[in-house]
C-alpha cells in the first residue's frame, strides 16, 4: 500500500482470468462470465477484460447501463442484459449490439418496436421461470411468448439467440427442486425448438451448478461468484482450483495503551480485561464493512487473527491487541485469499451470518480499488 492508500481493495486480475480458464476447461463448452454489480465488487470493466482474457465467450450483466458501460469501454464480446423495466432504453442496447433477455410478451413487443425504430435485428434470449419464481415467463405463459418470438423472428425483427433459466437450489446439489427445474427447462426448451427457435443456446448453470451439476450445463454455463474465486458451495475455494481475487485491507490510524476495564466503541460492548494496546482501523459500515462484524468478524493484524473489538462504527473499528504492538500506518487485512493467514470472505460470511456475495459486492465506500 502506498501512503495515500488508507484503505484499499486489491483485485488480482490474473486470478479472475485463471478462474475462468479452470472453469471453462472443466465444462468444455462456452462460458458466460457474470460481471453484474460492478463485477461483484471487483470492477465491471477490469473484471470483464480479465474474464475474457481467461477464455470467457460472453458476459452477463443485470441492467442495460452495465452493458452500455462495457461497450463504452470498448468491450466488443457478446453481452447479455436481463433486468429491464417498461420503457427501458432498448434502442440504446440494440445500437450497442447488446443481447436482451425477455421475460414477457409485453417486453418482447417493446424490443420489437425498438428494433424497428433503430433498423436493427434484436438478439433476444427468452427467460423461462422453471421454479425460482423470479425472472422469466411461467410455464403457463411460455408458449405464448415463444409464439410471439417465432413471429418476430420470421418478420426479421429479432433473432432468438438463447433460452435460459436460473436455479433456486444450485448450492444444495442434491435438492429435489433441481431435477424438477431441469424437467421444466427440458420441456420449455423443447417446445421452443419445435416451434422453430432452433439456433438458440440453452443455459441454466450458475457457479454452483458449473462446479457440481454437469446435468445442467447444456450449451453454455453462466458462473458469477466462482469467476472471482469464491466457492459457490461455501467451502474452500482453492480446493476447487479457484483463487479469491479480492483482498481488503486498511492502515492503522492510531494506537493507544489503555488500562483494564476500558470500554471500547459505542455501547462499550467490549471491555478490556487487562492493560492492553488498542488500534484504530479507519473503515466502517459506510465503507461496506458490516456492522454485524462487531465482536464477531476476524482480521489479520500484527501477525495474528483477531476479532474486531466492540461495535463497527460508520468510519472505523477497534482492535484489542493485548501486548502485541501495531504502529500507525501498519496494515490490517480484513479478507483475502487466505494464503498468509488472513481471513477469507467466506470466514467473514460465516462470522456475520451472510454470504460472501454480499460482502464483496457491498465493500466499497471510501476504499480505493487497485488492480494487480
Ligand atoms: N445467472 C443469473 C440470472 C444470476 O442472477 C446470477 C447471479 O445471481 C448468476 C447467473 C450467477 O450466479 P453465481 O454468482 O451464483 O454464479
Amino acid at each position: 500500500m502506498t501512503e495515500q492508500n488508507r484503505a484499499e481493495i486489491v483485485v488480482d486480475l490474473d486470478a479472475i482470468a485463471a478462474n475462468v480458464a479452470v472453469l471453462r476447461e472443466r465444462v468444455d463448452r462456452p462460458l458466460m462470465a457474470v460481471v453484474k454489480a460492478d463485477g461483484y465488487g471487483h470492477g465491471l470493466v477490469p473484471a470483464a477484460r480479465a474474464a475474457l482474457a481467461g477464455g470467457a465467450d460472453a458476459l452477463g450483466v443485470t441492467v442495460l447501463e452495465e452493458a452500455l458501460a462495457l461497450r463504452a469501454a470498448g468491450v466488443t464480446a457478446p453481452v447479455l442484459s436481463w433486468q429491464h423495466v417498461p420503457g427501458a432504453d432498448y434502442a440504446a442496447g440494440l445500437r450497442a449490439g447488446v443481447e436482451l433477455s425477455v421475460n414477457a410478451e409485453w417486453a418482447l413487443a417493446e424490443v420489437v418496436a425498438a428494433a424497428r425504430a433503430t433498423g436493427t435485428t434484436a438478439q433476444v434470449q427468452l427467460f423461462v421461470d422453471t421454479g425460482l419464481s423470479r425472472e422469466g415467463a411461467t410455464p403457463a405463459d411460455w408458449p405464448a411468448l415463444v409464439a410471439d418470438a417465432v413471429r418476430a423472428q420470421a418478420d426479421g425483427d429479432v433473432v432468438v439467440t438463447g433460452l435460459w433459466s436460473h436455479l433456486a437450489y444450485a448450492d444444495a446439489p442434491t435438492h429435489p427442486t433441481i431435477a424438477a427445474q431441469v424437467a421444466v427447462f427440458e420441456e420449455a426448451t423443447a417446445l421452443a425448438r419445435t416451434a422453430g427457435l432452433t439456433d438458440a443456446r440453452r443455459h441454466l448453470a450458475n457457479s454452483a451448478a458449473t462446479v457440481a451439476l454437469p446435468g445442467t450445463w447444456y450449451d453454455m454455463v453462466r458462473p458469477g461468484v466462482a469467476v472471482y474465486g469464491l466457492d459457490p458451495l461455501g467451502g474452500v475455494a482453492v480446493d476447487r482450483g479457484l483463487r479469491p481475487a479480492m483482498t481488503v485491507r486498511a492502515r492503522v490510524a492510531l494506537t493507544k495503551r489503555v488500562p483494564a476495564g476500558t470500554g471500547v466503541s459505542y455501547g462499550h460492548t467490549h471491555t478490556t480485561t487487562a492493560e492492553t494496546n488498542l488500534a484504530l482501523v479507519p473503515v466502517g459500515y459506510a465503507d461496506g464493512v458490516p456492522r454485524a462484524g462487531g465482536n464477531r468478524a476476524p482480521v489479520l493484524a500484527a501477525g495474528a487473527r483477531r476479532t474486531i473489538a466492540g461495535r463497527v462504527c460508520m468510519d472505523q473499528f477497534v482492535l484489542d491487541l493485548g501486548d502485541d504492538v501495531l504502529a500507525p500506518g501498519d496494515e490490517v487485512v480484513l479478507w483475502g485469499p487466505g494464503d498468509d493467514g488472513e481471513p477469507t470472505a467466506q470466514d467473514w460470511a460465516d462470522a456475520v451470518d451472510t454470504i460472501h456475495y454480499e460482502l464483496v459486492t457491498r465493500v466499497g465506500g471510501r476504499f480505493t480499488r487497485r488492480y494487480t
